[in-house]
């Protein structure tokens, strides 16, 4: 007789129940489904430039192929030499002062830094200020390391700027640290010298470490000039993020560092943590670290991308005009990085559920964006669309829109 064994329901653990990640959710799984159908769907979802045509630099390239024959040891769980150096040589540029070799981690994107900072640093429920709306990632690895994220406001009215009296009122006993994404995903902000300046006060008055993702830093549009928070705080912990996904388009080669600045000698506790972690996963991807000297010291195409004439300059602009010309919808105009947050009037469109909204669009005109909320954005009238597609795909795409809007109710 033919016996089936009874396996128990095996569960994902406790760690995970609270975190979410929907960039990459449930929508974009119907969007696999209908393209298995044969459909075309036009993705403004994701932030990876080089599936666009925006091709990383050639040079940094030869540079990965050159090495690869003796990349294929592990590293220094930190990172290469020659790629740490090229990440200091970058923090005297930006007017980071006191960065040794020893400040710099590499690691497999941004993103593998940013769980490595919050799991080294948090206990259960202690909490982290996170900017709504953000970079879900930042939400989710504080969940994972068992803390509680708590999200400030970035307020539309004023060019996504972040509501520095709400911060202050969100400080409690608890508050680890504080997250600034700055250019920002997703409303494409671009923060001033004197709101850092706030943002550094208040980190200094209540002792938080600060956490700058500056990943966009230079991909900044009308003239934008970027100040990172670390060069305006030499007395305040500060932890700064970028990486080569964005500005040198190898999202795909998983390269990015971290720089610790500030008064070191007061988190040496936590820098052990952080050693700790770099060395359990052993190194970053040895190859790509090839990249990152001559990235941060060659040649700088991305200049070339964001200017009038430029490619991203002019799929930026474009995009936004066309969304700014559909009833009922108004976007702030982006100082940087890749992403439109057009907001739709409430009082045409309530919608009440911003995943079905965009489940919706995708399903009836095979266009693909993220809802608000993915970006723990507390309403539900926004969403992002990424603007890397070529010109005539963006116009279609956002024509869609148009369509789909001027019949649509929930
Ligand atoms: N931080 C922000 C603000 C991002 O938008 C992204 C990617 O979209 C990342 C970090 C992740 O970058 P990486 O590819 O270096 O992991």
């Amino acid at each position: 007789e033919f016996r089936v064994a009874t396996m128990p329901v095996i569960r994902k653990s406790n760690k995970l129940i609270n975190v979410c990640y929907d960039i990459r959710g449930p929508v974009l799984q119907e969007a696999k489904r209908l393209e298995e159908e044969g459909h075309r769907i036009l993705k403004l979802n994701i932030g990876n430039p080089a599936p666009w045509g925006f091709e990383a630099p050639e040079e940094i390239v030869q540079d990965v192929i050159l090495n690869l024959p003796s990349a294929q040891g592990y590293c220094d769980s930190k990172g290469l030499f020659s790629a740490r150096k090229a990440v200091m040589q970058e923090t005297q540029r930006k007017g980071i002062r006191n960065v040794t070799i020893e400040d710099i981690y590499i690691g497999n994107g941004v993103s593998e830094l940013i769980v490595m900072a919050m799991q080294g640093l948090l206990n259960d429920n202690d909490e982290m200020l996170i900017p709504a709306p953000d970079y879900p990632l930042w939400t989710a690895a504080v969940s994972l390391a068992g803390g509680n994220p708590v999200h400030y406001v970035c307020d539309e009215q004023s060019d996504w700027f972040p509501d520095i009296d709400d911060i202050r009122s969100k400080i409690t006993d608890r508050t680890k640290g504080l997250v600034i994404i700055n250019p920002n995903n997703p409303t494409g902000a671009l923060y001033p010298p004197e709101l850092l300046q706030q943002i550094v006060d208040l980190a200094r008055e209540h002792k938080l470490i600060l956490f700058a993702d500056e990943i966009y830093d230079k991909i900044l549009y009308d003239g934008a000039e970027h100040t990172s928070l670390a060069s305006l705080a030499d007395d305040v912990l500060c932890i700064t993020f970028n990486g080569l996904s964005k500005t040198y388009r190898a999202a795909g080669f998983r390269s990015g560092w971290l720089i610790v600045s500030g008064p070191k000698h007061q988190a040496r506790d936590y820098i052990e943590g952080l050693d700790m972690l770099a060395s359990m996963r052993l190194c970053a991807n040895v190859p790509a670290q090839h990249a990152i000297q001559t990235a941060l010291g060659g040649y700088q195409s991305i200049n070339e991308l964001i200017v009038p004439g430029g490619r991203l300059y002019d799929q930026m602009d474009s995009a936004w005009r066309q969304i700014n010309e559909i009833p009922g919808v108004s976007c702030v105009r982006p100082k940087a990085a890749m992403y439109l947050f057009p907001k739709l009037d409430p009082a045409m469109y309530p919608i009440k559920n911003d995943e079905k909204m965009v489940l919706d669009l995708l399903q009836q005109q095979k266009v693909l964006v993220v809802q608000g909320s993915g970006f723990n954005m507390p309403d539900t009238q926004h969403f992002r669309v990424v603007f890397l597609p070529r010109k005539d795909d963006l116009h279609d795409a956002i024509g869609r829109l148009a369509d789909f809007l001027r019949h649509y109710q929930q």
